[in-house]
């Protein structure tokens, strides 16, 4: 049987539901044996994450424990300085072999800069890409770059191909990102460390609870970091 492989980037700082319920549904609807969330070590545009690249991927570890076909691929994090994406599918590419079906997942915010990743063409020479629709972000019809256009004009309705076709899903939304989750756990140690319950409550509901206990207990997230 031929493998059906998802790779899902990004920098999960933290990993949260959004990304879990994603990864979910991207299992059942592109018919994957595994997705793998791939940590990006530092992240090409210079954004500066939270918590050590350790913690990311053992916090992603944590989250996917009890999940069957959802897994951590840290080889991102194992290399020194900037990683590109491109570089990963490669190595991926050859260790699964020519006939893997390899889905490369990303949400439309980071879909509408994919022009500008390194060599982001041959992306598709060795995997698929599956565009999914962000709830709050933008939506694919309002991506105004030529190429990417060209690009989303040409999707396919079910990925079959090892590489070189794009697929657009919509997901049911959750409408959550790790930047308000890092400011909702800031915020909790403020003001004379009086427990704010709004805060605490969106904490509980979007990250999984044992990434709650990590982030505690590494002491993760707070204001003077
Ligand atoms: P930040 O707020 O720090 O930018 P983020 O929540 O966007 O973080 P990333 O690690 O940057 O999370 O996202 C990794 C991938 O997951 C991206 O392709 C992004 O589009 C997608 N993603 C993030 N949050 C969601 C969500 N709530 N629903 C669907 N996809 C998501």
């Amino acid at each position: 049987m031929t493998q059906r492989i998802g790779i899902f980037g990004g920098t999960f700082d933290p990993v949260h539901d959004g990304h879990i319920a994603s990864a979910k549904m991207l299992v059942a609807k592109l018919s994957l044996d595994t997705l793998y969330f791939m940590p990006c070590q530092q992240h090409p545009f210079h954004k500066h994450p939270g918590a050590s690249p350790a913690q990311r991927s053992q916090m992603l570890s944590l989250a996917v424990a009890d999940e069957e076909n959802l897994q951590v691929d840290d080889r991102e994090l194992r290399r020194d300085g900037i990683s590109y994406t491109v570089d990963s599918l490669q190595a991926i590419r050859s260790e699964f072999g020519d006939d893997a079906i390899i889905v490369f997942i990303l949400g439309t915010d980071a879909f509408a800069s994919l022009h500008q990743w390194d060599r982001w063409q041959s992306l598709l020479s060795f995997a698929n890409v599956a565009v999914i629709e962000r709830a709050g972000q933008i939506a694919a019809a309002q991506i105004v770059e030529p190429a990417l256009k060209t690009l989303l004009a040409q999707s396919v309705a079910t990925i079959n191909a090892p590489h070189g076709e794009l697929v657009q899903l919509a997901l049911a939304p959750y409408v959550i990102s790790s930047t308000e989750l890092r400011s909702a756990l800031a915020s909790v140690y403020q003001v004379n460390n009086q427990i704010d319950k709004a805060q605490t409550n969106m904490i509980n509901e979007f990250i999984p609870a044992a990434v709650v206990q990590y982030i505690n207990a590494q002491q993760l997230y707070q204001p003077n970091q």
